[in-house]
């Protein structure tokens, strides 16, 4: 085979999605990633079926459709407070996975330093290396999944040029407090360094706590590249419709990437999904309830069982400790990744090794999800018992 890039052979395909493929095989109940298995609201299918025949069909605008983007930006506002130009501020992009890539590519040069919090979503490893640079990892540390902001400054000292922060966490759940992101927002204003947000579980937040929306703190706006999707908010992952939204000079650079990267979302998806941005707060209310309803379901189900687990205060990832079978003779030497392809096979239920989130050698969580009906999440809840 002729030479392909080293670049390419520096990380793995996604062990996220591999699980799935996994999962597949072996008709498994498949909690590894994290996706919807109910429909989006009515409002949207039925915007789909009009697009379907009344089109759009070609092209939209390489950096949104301007109602697509006049929707977006009034849900923006609602949420933040601070009036979003359609015009000047946002890129919409194919899922927050191409926002990602497109504003690393937009900020590094090749070797720039980027600070990612560990654990972290697969993509940002994979991201950092193919933007050319050179992550430094700023431990959460679990249970709590604290981290110290001292590393931070550290980082910033060390010549970070933006911190990644995914919020609410996934895969821990953690909601950054509004304390902790003023903090790590002084710090990126005083080293002029940006704060890249991944806030696609924006609205996946359990009272009491709270989402504080980094680009809308005083001062933030100019410093901050808000990177989301449509995915979560309206159980839409196949759509993959994201955004960035961030200062205009950040924006007018970051069309251009997102142009040769993909040249834009799709237009008849972007037209249905525009019925969503404009639906009212009782849609995120019920969102909010429903995510709420099925993570006490499980986690009400693995106490009974008597699994170790976080509580996460957003996000529908739940951490399991799977020390205690790492233990058992039978399983001695065996990975996080070989125990979960154990559990799919004999269990019947399939989650993420945790060591595939942390850049430290922590082998003990698994990762599953509860976007799913509750039957399914009872059933997997039943064979999760076998575990015992
Ligand atoms: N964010 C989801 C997860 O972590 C899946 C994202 C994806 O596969 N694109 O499981």
């Amino acid at each position: 085979m002729p030479q392909i890039s080293d670049r390419v052979q520096t990380f793995t395909d996604s062990v996220i999605r591999r699980m799935t493929r996994i999962s597949n095989k072996y008709n498994a109940i498949n909690l590894s990633q994290g996706f919807p298995d109910f429909d989006p609201p009515k409002e949207l299918t039925d915007a789909l079926a009009k697009a379907a025949s009344k089109g759009p069909h070609q092209y939209s605008i390489t950096f949104g459709a301007a109602g697509f983007r006049q929707a977006l930006a009034a849900k923006q506002e609602k949420f933040t407070g601070r009036k979003i130009d359609p015009e000047t501020e946002i890129v919409v992009t194919c899922g927050s996975t191409e926002a990602m890539i497109c504003a690393m590519m937009t900020i590094c040069n090749p070797g720039d330093k980027v600070m990612v919090f560990s654990p972290f979503y697969e993509n940002y490893g994979a991201d950092t290396i193919l933007s050319g640079a050179d992550p430094i990892y700023i431990p959460l540390v679990p249970p709590e999944y604290d981290f110290d902001i001292n590393l931070v400054e550290k980082g910033f000292k060390d010549g970070a040029k933006a911190i990644i922060v995914c919020n609410p966490s996934n895969p821990c759940g953690k909601v950054f407090t509004k304390e902790e992101l003023t903090a790590i927002g002084e710090l990126a204003v005083r080293y002029d360094a940006y704060v890249v947000t991944d806030e696609v579980y924006e609205h996946l937040v359990y009272a009491p706590y709270k989402h504080t929306y980094v680009s809308a703190l005083p001062g933030m706006f100019d410093h901050t590249i808000t990177c989301n999707s449509l995915s979560k908010t309206f159980s839409i992952t196949g759509w993959r419709l994201g955004y960035i939204i961030g200062p205009a000079g950040f924006i007018e650079a970051a069309r251009k990437v997102h142009d040769f990267l993909t040249v834009g979302a799709a237009a008849p998806l972007q037209e249905a999904a525009t019925a969503g941005l404009l639906l009212g707060d009782d849609y995120y209310k019920g969102l909010n309830r429903l995510y709420t309803e099925k993570r006490d379901r499980v986690l009400e189900g693995l106490d009974r069982i008597g699994l170790k687990h976080n509580v996460p205060q957003g996000t529908y990832f739940i951490m399991i400790d799977i020390q205690e079978f790492l233990d058992r003779p039978e399983f001695r030497d065996r990975s996080d990744l070989e125990f979960c392809e154990w559990m799919i096979k004999e269990i019947g239920v399939a989650a993420v090794p945790g060591s595939s989130f942390f850049r430290e050698d922590i082998n003990r969580y698994i990762r599953i999800h509860f976007a799913r009906g509750s039957e399914i999440l009872d059933e997997a809840l039943g064979r999760l018992a076998k575990l015992k």
